[in-house]
């Protein structure tokens, strides 16, 4: 499999392109590489539906989003085969009906227009993780519920061993065609509303309807990295689509826990560690957690209150480039309570040497600038 091209590459726009432009600019290469102009032309088939992949990326919103975020990796859960979530050329003409209508004036790719494709809808998922599952990737199970195609009459409505009719009120072309005065009033179809067939006899078990409830089991791998607001797609797990239309989508929206320990900036974690005010003048070796375990850390002489001890590649890896953040060691200082005498007499021996120091230092230039000024005074 050759390399994926980026999306907004295929569509010849740049990456700020709004929704005209990208429309434009799809239709104009949709036009140039469609089947119907290029019969078993294996390259323009294959530009035709790269395009239509990178377009039905970039057209929404929400995927959009993510692929600007994430890049191609961002629909590789999808899995199932697809890659992009385009099947066939049906697929891609009865997502787009819309944009093929505007340029030949008729819905290429639906037959007829009756029992139009209809892509199923995207479904949403709220999953909380915890902390470490974001940090070193997961892979779990959904359970959900969601509508299936009815495995009784495989999706058509009616009853095993029958078969839909074609509608005798319109003959199967959904329509619906009055004359008023001169002209032709097309509307859809009263009785078989616009779908050309009727089912005389429904399936007992979805009762006509095509599709069932079920509760269906999910496999999520959650990629290392994530955050709250990530969002993971998993091509075609969506409620099915209508009459031979494709699947939907199904997005995983991902929020992620807090953590007792860490704090998340970016691709780093930020841990406090307590130190006394003696550990942090003479220096010391201390244990501090990271997310594996625990790491010895040497705290040098004289660290400072909000000093940063960094723990390099401890942190969580990059969603885009696999590349470890740090673990930051942030020190806060504790001073002492309830001291005994001793330990009160030895501190303000301390401090008296201190301001010893201090004297000395400030007698030492004022001895300095007192000749230096005396010398000027001459
Ligand atoms: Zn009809
Ligand atoms: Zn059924």
């Amino acid at each position: 499999m050759s390399e994926k091209r980026d999306y907004y590459e295929v569509l010849g726009v740049d990456r700020n392109a709004n929704a005209e432009e990208l429309k434009t600019k799809y239709r104009k290469i949709a036009m140039k590489h469609h089947p119907d102009r290029n019969p078993g032309d294996k390259e323009a088939e294959e530009k035709f539906k790269e395009a239509a992949e990178a377009y039905e990326v970039l057209c929404n919103p929400e995927k959009r989003q993510m692929y600007d975020q994430f890049g191609h990796r961002a629909f590789e859960n999808g899995g199932a085969g697809q890659q992009g979530g385009f099947r066939d050329f049906e697929d891609i003409f009865s997502s787009f009906g819309d944009i093929f209508e505007d340029f030949f004036g008729f819905r290429t790719g639906t037959r007829g227009g009756r029992t139009r494709a209809q892509r199923g809808a995207d479904l949403r998922y709220d999953l909380t993780i915890e902390f470490t599952d974001a940090a070193f990737g997961k892979e779990t199970e959904l359970e959900l519920e969601k509508m299936e195609t009815c495995d009784e009459c495989r999706g058509t409505g009616a009853k095993p061993g029958t078969a839909p009719e074609t509608c005798d009120q319109c003959r199967g072309t959904g329509q619906f065609v009055r004359t008023q005065g001169f002209f032709q009033v097309k509307s859809v179809c009263p009785k078989c509303r616009g779908q050309g067939k009727v089912i005389k006899e429904p399936c007992p078990k979805c009762m006509g309807r095509q599709q069932v409830a079920a509760k269906k089991k999910v496999d999520l791998k959650i990629p290392a990295g994530v955050d709250t607001g990530s969002r993971l797609r998993l091509a075609g797990e969506g409620e099915p689509g209508v009459n031979g239309g494709p699947a939907g989508d199904l997005y995983v929206f991902l929020r992620v826990k807090q953590h007792d320990v860490f704090e998340r900036r970016d691709n780093d974690i930020v841990c406090k560690v307590e130190l006394s005010f003696i550990q942090a003048s003479l220096g010391d070796e201390i244990t501090v957690p990271t997310l594996t375990g625990e790491e010895t850390v040497k705290i040098p002489q004289g660290t400072q209150y909000g000093d940063i001890i960094k723990l390099t590649n401890q942190g969580i890896p990059s969603l885009r480039t696999g590349l470890p953040g740090d673990e930051l060691v942030e020190v806060v200082l504790k001073t002492p309570k309830n001291m005994s005498k001793r330990q009160e007499e030895l501190l303000r021996e301390f401090e008296k040497l201190e301001s010893e120091k201090i004297t000395s230092r400030i007698k030492r230039i004022f001895t300095k600038s007192g000749t230096s000024s005396s010398k000027a005074a001459k």
